[in-house]
């Protein structure tokens, strides 16, 4: 809030008070109000969410003495409203801050000891923030992450828990990078807007303010903990839910669970990579499995009906026709991983003919026989004739 906010606004009236109110009838009645008009019980009702700000701003006043009385003590010193400040002209800034006119900085005298308040504001009842009610709520950062999942829970789905890094609010300071017993103060160059605009010709550019970097508030007694960023790293586990058929190194979108929002903003996204991880039989083709079973010379010769292993464990059978070569794939349908939409992809098998190692005398001698019954076959007769005439 700018200095001229502190004139020109009644808070009394914001909280729907009288200015003889007592400090309990103010809290019943913001808490009343703040409830009905809070962001999340609003969502997308731009109305709402600006009376909110009103009542928090109003409150952030009217629950501190101090600064309740220094409310008091400028409304009637400058009168309510239309306020400008000698030399200054018409509608200009405000050559001064808050830190000047209310105190609340260093060497003022008049810090506010405000712990107990702010927790009481953002803390308790919306899960951390800062204060500085001015600025709109800010949705939360998406955040990255990753997981590996086994096969089966790829193709099936899993819920998985996810431990997170990020940076939220200081719980030191409750986000506002005061030391404990100090407060913050409105910017003097931005007058707590955290923009500044620069004149261009025809034209003002508005940028984040440099002196606060868009925070709308400095701090001269920095919170050792974070250095008077108000911001520190903490980690928090989630439970995610990720959906059936991902497939190795995708990137799945989880809306609303990435850091949480300021003052009711939204949270972000969170992406999750996704790895996973290898089947000893099984690989994976989009929503087909694929496996390589072996197969005797005389199935692929004479043709067979063979088990092959499916993902579920139950065998399913294949036909193989004769005169199948080494290394066709035949396609069971239906026993690959589900899609999106119910259906299921295939299961490919492919066939390899394999070569005994080693035979006993009946079989040695029945290939010896099926040798002499194909004696003058060559399978090479037509690579060696071309080979010849080029
Ligand atoms: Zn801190
Ligand atoms: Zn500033």
């Amino acid at each position: 809030m700018s200095t001229r906010d502190y004139l020109e606004k009644d808070y009394y009236k914001a909280l729907d008070v009288s200015k003889t109110a007592t400090a309990d009838e103010i809290k019943k009645s913001y808490r009343k109000l703040a409830r009905k008009y809070h962001p999340d019980a609003n969502k997308g009702d731009p109305k709402a969410e600006e009376r909110f700000k009103e009542i928090s701003e109003a409150y952030n006043t009217l629950s501190d003495t101090k600064r309740r009385k220094e409310y008091d003590d400028a409304r009637s010193l400058f009168g309510s409203g239309g306020f400008r400040p000698p030399g200054q002209g018409g509608a200009g800034g405000f050559p001064f801050d808050l830190g000047d006119l209310f105190g609340g900085g260093t060497g003022t005298g008049t810090t506010t000891s405000s712990g107990g308040r702010l927790g009481d504001l953002f803390g308790g009842m919306f899960g951390g923030g800062r204060p500085g009610t001015q600025t709109r709520p800010r949705r939360g950062t998406d955040v990255e992450t990753e997981t590996t999942l086994s096969f089966h829970d790829a193709i099936d789905g899993a819920t998985v828990s996810l431990r997170l890094t990020g940076e939220g609010a200081c719980p030191t300071c409750h986000g506002t990078g005061a030391k404990s017993g100090s407060m913050p103060r409105g910017c003097p160059k931005c007058q707590g807007t955290g923009q500044t605009s620069r004149n261009l010709g025809s034209y003002a550019l508005s940028e984040p303010c440099t002196e606060c970097r868009g925070r709308g508030l400095v701090v001269d007694d920095p919170c050792p903990d974070c250095s008077g960023s108000g911001r520190a790293m903490s980690s928090r586990t989630i439970q995610a839910r990720i959906p059936a058929g991902v497939s190795d190194g995708q990137r799945i979108r989880l809306r609303g669970k990435g850091a949480p929002g300021e003052r009711g903003g939204p949270a972000g996204d969170l992406y999750v990579r996704v790895h996973v991880a290898p089947h000893p039989i099984f690989g994976r083709s989009a929503a087909n499995l694929t496996v390589t079973v072996p197969v005797t010379f005389t199935e692929a010769a004479l043709g067979a009906e063979i088990k092959v292993p499916s993902l579920r464990g139950v065998p399913v059978s294949v036909r193989i026709p004769a005169g199948t070569p080494s290394g066709r794939t035949f396609r069971v349908r239906g026993k690959g991983a589900r899609r999106k939409d119910g259906t299921n992809g295939d299961l490919l098998v492919t066939v390899i003919v394999q070569v005994p190692q080693n035979l006993n005398s009946g079989a040695r001698h029945a290939l010896e026989s099926f040798r002499d019954a194909t004696a003058g076959e060559d399978p090479r007769e037509d690579l060696l004739r071309r080979a010849r005439q080029t």
